[in-house]
């Protein structure tokens, strides 16, 4: 993923603390462990751009919902039950299921911080699982002239954040769908005053009032965010992507549930590209990779179909490549979350966040291409995690004492808030 180097060599990396200290051949190095990674393939740490982590607990309840019907269940029956304990459970959980499936930075859509000990519950569970984070705060609906409380987002930054080298906080906007004009400025305002990555959804349907407000306010740029952006015209999008605004597609729910048509392509006909995220372990699995190949198969799919209709012939080439997919997953989602410094490409200069690819495995060898091979792994045959220089999977195991327990209290958690749910009932 660095531009000056190739996509794949045989080389030596060097970490120090938390940073690549140096990549080449047959390093020289008197007091570092050596690990011997022969056979495996390092990548940069996978970003999930996109993910409400505090839904751990509901995982697959909602696998059939469509989004009205998750809207509905979650947004409007479940997430008042929500006590600091069951954030912490799910965000724990979900970060190291996140790291895991080889995610190192996640973007944690938190709009469910109902109050400020539910938010240090959220950030509490994703120290623990020592994964890194931007922490999207956000609440459940507010009304639309209802700003987005400040006085929280001062105080996590003069504190909880403050203190952990591994999170970064952003502002988990209602934006323009669900708020009115002048709200929406003042708080997409209210974000750029504190240098602050604002986020927030759009999907289908016809833009509302408050978008042009916020173009008005000249306050689009590479620190918003738009989460979906499925069917958003053309015009907006290009005026967008000009203004450095970035996008974050979750194809699979995105597909499954009735957002519209994901807007990578619109974005690859500017020379743009998506970010990733997986959104809600509510419906869909959280694993980036699945995101990517998904998102990839898609829009390749709809590029056939439209050659095929322009030319009456089949193409000759792929509109979209592997490596273009695992850019979303890494590059792109560092992008989206204002960590493009630190994150999403393997660097002298960079974080330490590397994965180990065990491509040795039967459902990868032999590797002919690593780009694809990489792109094809499953959790299986992620073997170890890197995260700042420190290992929290290795051995295909995760580095993460009380596991056994933690699986315990997420299903305790998780029966409890679906009885809050009328139609919904708990197998586990
Ligand atoms: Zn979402």
């Amino acid at each position: 993923m660095a531009p000056d180097r190739p996509d794949a060599e045989h080389v030596d990396i060097l970490v120090d603390g938390d940073r690549i200290a140096a990549i080449g051949e047959n390093i020289e190095t008197s007091d570092a462990e050596v690990v011997d990674f022969s056979g495996r393939i390092i990548i940069p740490g996978l970003v999930n751009a996109h993910l409400h982590t505090w839904q751990t607990a509901l995982r697959s309840a909602g696998a059939d919902w469509t989004l009205m019907e998750y809207l509905t269940h979650l947004h409007g029956e479940c997430v008042g039950h929500y006590t600091p304990a069951d954030i912490h459970i799910s965000n724990l959980a979900g970060a190291l299921n996140q790291i895991n499936c080889g995610t190192t930075t996640v973007g944690d859509w938190c709009h469910n911080a109902l109050s400020p000990e539910h938010a240090d519950a959220a950030l509490e569970g994703l120290v623990q699982a020592g994964i890194r984070a931007v922490f999207l705060h956000g609440t459940p609906y507010r009304s639309p002239e209802t700003p987005h409380p400040l006085a929280e987002i001062d105080r996590l930054l003069d504190g909880p954040v403050r203190g952990h080298a591994l999170l970064t906080l952003g502002m988990a906007l209602q934006g323009p769908q669900y708020s009115s004009p002048e709200t929406a400025v003042a708080d997409f305002r209210a974000g750029a005053d504190r240098g602050l990555v604002v986020s927030m959804h759009q999907s289908g349907g016809e833009l509302s009032p408050g978008w042009e407000a916020v173009r008005a306010s000249g306050l689009f740029s590479p620190l918003t965010n738009i989460v979906h952006g499925a069917d958003l015209p053309g015009a907006w999008i290009e005026m967008l992507v000009e203004a450095g605004v970035t996008f974050t597609t979750t194809p699979e729910n995105e597909l499954g549930q009735g957002h519209g048509t994901p807007v990578t392509g619109a974005l690859l006909r500017l020379g743009a590209a998506p970010s990733l995220g997986t959104d809600i372990d509510t419906a869909v699995p959280g694993k980036v990779l699945t995101a990517a190949r998904i998102a990839l198969a898609h829009q390749r799919s709809l590029d056939h179909a439209r050659y095929r209709e322009t030319t009456g012939m089949h193409a000759n080439t792929a509109s979209v490549t592997a490596k273009q997919a695992l850019a979303w997953a890494t590059v792109e989602g560092a992008r989206a979350l204002g960590l493009a410094d630190r994150v999403g490409r393997i660097e002298v200069g960079m974080q330490a966040d590397l994965v180990a690819v065990d491509a040795r495995a039967f459902n990868l060898w032999p590797a002919h291409d690593p780009v694809a091979t990489v792109l094809h792994a499953d959790i299986a045959n992620i073997e170890a995690v890197l995260v700042a220089g420190i290992w929290r999977k290795r051995d295909h195991a995760l580095i993460a004492p009380g596991l056994d327990e933690l699986s315990d209290q997420l299903r305790e958690s998780g029966q409890r808030l679906l009885h809050s749910i009328g139609s919904v009932r708990s197998h586990a």
